[in-house]
């Protein structure tokens, strides 16, 4: 018999409990991924991510031979697949990471049933996650945290930093004998990742996907720029973030890991390093908060957590929406922003900000365009993230930003890009920098005045209170 092992989004070898658990099973392990875009709609994987995807999956492939097991690949339906590689490769147990993002769970459920009516052994890991949204709950009503802070609270409280047991893929692999190879896979070109339009020659120069590399990282961001994580994260010009986004959302490091890997900071050193330990922490767990928002309220990937903000409410401006995704506004700091994703596939935390403030307030056109705009084009585009992220900015989400907090993008780039290093380094190949293509005083009044409007409306009181940022 054999063990199918199914990757998702844990394209790694090191402490991946779910093939740590195909190991221990001491029988043949038939390894897929399958790319399923159609089952995926309207999330099918975004072209910038498409390429991190074909390099992390080459990366995986070549980390798992000495484990004697080759990486097959799948363009097919999952749900149509699985069932089927059951029933045809004398399989008995099937296993994998689960997702979170609505249409995984749906899928997964269906093809867990179908394993269970089949008579198959089904194990399932939840390693993307430090907490579990189900067994997460306010202690008071027993209800989904909607508010940041406190879920914040609880999950820090009940981290455990010390006690993590690591999956140990050493086991017993040597034994094992190569698994058949299946009629059905593909070459991991023909299930196309890679664009026709060439990304990959910009993107190989910013990004280097895989494990190795994402271990690497954090390595040096820890040793060199964690220390001033909590005063420079916010400057785009500067190198004071981990840039671990794509390599937590393909599961090229778990966040268990990126946890062990701080723990010694924050027990046994203290001081500056501990408080730069739990900033960066802090930062994780709003990425645990938004994949619990995804899971209790799964609609929001597409509509508003706040059902008043409607399409009636947001302005339809093709032109504008063009202008901004070229980086053709004549903002300087939000164009270097469109600019730099275009040419890297990445964006600074703060500019993604203040790209999404002048185009859901100062532009007033729905954050559901630009949010698909950054799901093509970003290489850590992330369902849970993205929605959170834009539904903060443009004040619609679930603890959102308040509707009045409208970013001068102006004023924000004196403050965190003083000398313009950012600005001049992704603008350099304008001869002049366009005008303004809207007003942004006029249009901070125009977007209070509809706000307001919305809330008499309405009659109800939209969130006012101060908020973090994210
Ligand atoms: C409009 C908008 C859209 C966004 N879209 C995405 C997206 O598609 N994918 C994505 O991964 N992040 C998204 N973010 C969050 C954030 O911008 C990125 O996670 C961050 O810039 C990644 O850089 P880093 O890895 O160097 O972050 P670090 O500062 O090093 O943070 C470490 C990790 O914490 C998590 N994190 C950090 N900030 C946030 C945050 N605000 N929300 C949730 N998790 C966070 C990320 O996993 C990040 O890798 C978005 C933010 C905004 C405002």
């Amino acid at each position: 018999m054999n063990t199918l092992l199914w990757f998702q989004r844990d394209l790694r070898v090191d402490d991946n409990p779910a093939l740590n658990w195909a190991l221990q099973q001491q029988q043949p392990v038939i390894a897929v991924y399958i790319h399923s875009q159609k089952e995926d709609t309207p999330w099918a994987i975004g072209a910038a991510s498409r390429w991190w995807l074909h390099q992390s999956l080459t990366k995986l492939a070549a980390a798992l031979l000495p484990y004697n097991i080759e990486l097959q690949f799948i363009n097919a339906s999952s749900v149509a697949s699985i069932s089927q590689l059951a029933t045809d490769y004398e399989i008995d147990k099937v296993v994998w990471t689960s997702r979170v993002e609505p249409q995984r769970r749906i899928c997964e459920t269906t093809i867990e049933n179908n394993l269970l009516n089949q008579g198959i052994t089904v194990k399932r890991f939840k390693d993307e996650l430090l907490q579990h949204p189900d067994a997460f709950l306010t202690a008071s009503k027993d209800t989904p945290y909607r508010v940041f802070t406190p879920f914040y609270k609880k999950l820090r409280a009940e981290l455990q930093l010390q006690n993590h047991q690591r999956s140990n893929t050493a086991y017993k692999h040597d034994s094992l004998r190569l698994a058949e190879k299946l009629t059905e896979s593909v070459s991991l070109e023909q299930l196309e990742l890679l664009d026709a339009h060439h990304w990959q020659h910009k993107l190989q120069q910013h990004c280097s996907p895989g494990a190795e590399s994402a271990y690497k990282k954090l390595e040096t961001f820890i040793n060199e720029a964690l220390p001033d994580y909590v005063t420079k994260r916010d400057f785009p010009a500067i190198s004071a973030t981990s840039t671990l986004s794509a390599h937590l959302h393909f599961g090229e490091i778990s966040p268990r890991q990126i946890v062990d890997a701080l723990a010694p900071l924050i027990e046994f050193e203290g001081g500056n390093a501990a408080t730069a330990a739990e900033a960066f922490l802090r930062q994780l767990i709003w990425r645990e908060f938004a994949r619990y928002i995804l899971w209790h309220f799964p609609a929001t990937a597409v509509e508003p957590m706040n059902p008043k903000f409607n399409t009636a409410f947001w302005k339809k401006d093709d032109s504008s929406l063009k202008l901004w995704q070229r980086g053709q506004t004549g903002i300087a700091i939000v164009d270097a922003g469109m600019r730099e994703l275009w040419q890297t596939g990445i964006m600074h935390n703060r500019v993604r900000m203040l790209a999404a403030s002048l185009l859901t307030k100062n532009m007033g056109i729905a954050w559901q365009q630009g949010a698909a705009w950054f799901w093509d084009t970003l290489v850590d585009a992330d369902l849970a993230n993205n929605s959170m992220g834009w539904q903060w900015v443009a004040g619609c989400g679930v603890d959102a930003a308040p509707y009045f907090r409208v970013f001068n993008p102006d004023t924000q780039a004196l403050k965190f890009d003083k000398q313009r290093t950012y600005i001049n380094h992704w603008l350099n190949t304008l001869k002049t920098e366009a005008l303004p293509v809207i007003d942004l005083a006029s249009s901070r009044n125009d977007a209070l005045y509809r706000y307001n409007q919305l809330i008499k409306k309405n009659n109800s009181v939209l969130p006012q209170e101060k908020k973090q940022c994210p």
